[in-house]
């Protein structure tokens, strides 16, 4: 299913102004605002009067440029910045649902996501079933009349598992359910409303930032449902305040404008490197490649100009041999022993003992979440051809690949 839709153009033709004609916006530097009437002021409280800023925890002009870009990007009526992706996914999530409300979710999913909806939720007497989300079949199972929410990532953290949106669509549009994406690992490429989706989440800590020099999220959806998310009586992210600064999403916003031409090159530099590396025998998973049980339902659903993402995951058989591959690799300067995903460098971790430790060991195993997978977090290096060799020279000093097969 694919459309003419494409995120790029839709950010390059933002225009914004400075206030002195800056080809910058400004930044707005304050917490409150002054209005010139009593009655706007109201007004404004009340929700009603257009272009009047009332309290930055609310909105602030910094932050509503942000929105606007995000909303373009997923093709959205309207979005809302928050201080993290976490921000954004509780405050969604908890403003789509209440005391016994079910959520059927993708087991296969970050972290936090994973641990809030175990853990935290249920204190408010929220329930929620994990299912296999490439089984359609199971995740129409789970669903019961307390359902509200079908929740998933486009491609899952970190086994690259992909969500097939469109057929998840069909299933929240039958049972009146809101289907709600989180796309972190695949902006641009994929535009989840577009195939049906009703909410799409981002952490913009990631790739949409792209300098691991701050967290930050947003919740993409209709103009309603953001409205209510603002909202200074019931909405949670009003009451939460998961404000983001307005100077972190004017940085955000200067590094949007590459999003594009850097999703290309990590794209491009992960598929090269899964091609070598399944090539040497390793047993890798990229939804590029043909190998991966999804890469048709990813194929129809991305733009192939950006193609299928810089996030990789190969496993190398043991933690020992995870971890001792990933010193040298640092070592050698190849990238960064570090969680988090999106930077200019590559980024490697071992998911079973880090991002996904709050997931129980039993679960992991069942998930195929093994201790040698190390994920990739594949950088914007120049030649990556270069940066091969020398991954495979670290391969082979550590016993993960063979020195004398290779060469035969
Ligand atoms: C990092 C991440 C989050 C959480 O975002 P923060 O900005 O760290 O709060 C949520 N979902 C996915 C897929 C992520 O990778």
């Amino acid at each position: 299913m694919k459309t003419d839709f494409n995120p790029a153009d839709r950010i390059q033709d933002l225009q914004y102004f400075g206030e002195f004609g800056g080809v910058n916006p400004s930044i707005s530097d304050s917490s409150t605002y002054t209005f010139l009437s009593a009655k706007t002021m109201f007004d404004t409280f009340e929700g009603n009067a257009e272009g009047c800023y009332l309290y930055s925890r609310h909105s602030s002009p910094s932050n509503l440029y942000l929105d606007k870009a995000m909303a373009s990007m997923e093709g959205t009526e309207a979005a809302n910045v928050a201080a993290s992706g976490m921000g954004a996914i509780t405050s969604t999530l908890l403003q789509l649902c209440g005391n016994g409300d079910h959520i059927v979710s993708s087991r296969t999913i970050y972290g936090g996501t994973y641990a809030f909806l175990k853990n935290f939720t249920p204190r408010f007497g929220i329930k929620t079933t994990f299912v296999d989300i490439t089984r359609i079949e199971m995740v129409e199972a789970a669903i019961t009349s307390e359902t509200k929410v079908i929740y998933c990532e486009t491609v899952s953290n970190p086994l690259l598992e992909v969500a097939d949106i469109v057929a998840l669509s069909k299933i929240a549009k039958q049972h009146g359910l809101k289907l709600v994406v989180d796309n972190t690992f695949s902006p641009m490429s994929v535009a989840p409303v577009k195939l049906g989706a009703d909410i799409v989440i981002h952490s913009l800590t990631k790739y949409i930032n792209g300098s691991s020099d701050t967290v930050g999220g947003v919740t993409c959806a209709s103009r309603e449902f953001i409205d209510s998310l603002k909202n200074v009586n019931n909405g949670a992210s009003m009451l939460l305040g998961p404000t983001m600064d307005s100077f972190r999403s004017a940085s955000i916003m200067k590094n949007l404008r590459t999003l594009h031409i850097r999703m290309k090159q990590h794209s491009h530099n992960a598929m090269y490197l899964a091609q070598q590396f399944e090539k040497a025998g390793l047993k890798t998973v990229y939804p590029g490649l043909k190998s991966h049980p999804s890469h048709e339902t990813y194929a129809s659903m991305i733009n192939p100009e950006y193609g299928f993402g810089g996030m990789m995951t190969v496993d190398v058989g043991s933690l020992d041999k995870a971890n001792d591959l990933m010193e040298l690799m640092q070592q050698r300067n190849l990238g960064y022993l570090a969680v988090s995903l999106g930077f200019y460098k590559t980024l490697f971790s071992a998911p079973g003992t880090s991002t996904s430790s709050e997931i129980p060991l039993e679960e992991q195993k069942e998930m195929g979440l093994s201790d040698g997978l190390i994920r990739f977090s594949i950088g914007l290096d120049n030649d990556i051809e270069r940066t091969y060799l020398m991954m495979r020279e670290c391969m082979e000093e550590t016993g993960v690949l063979d020195k004398s097969l290779s060469e035969a």
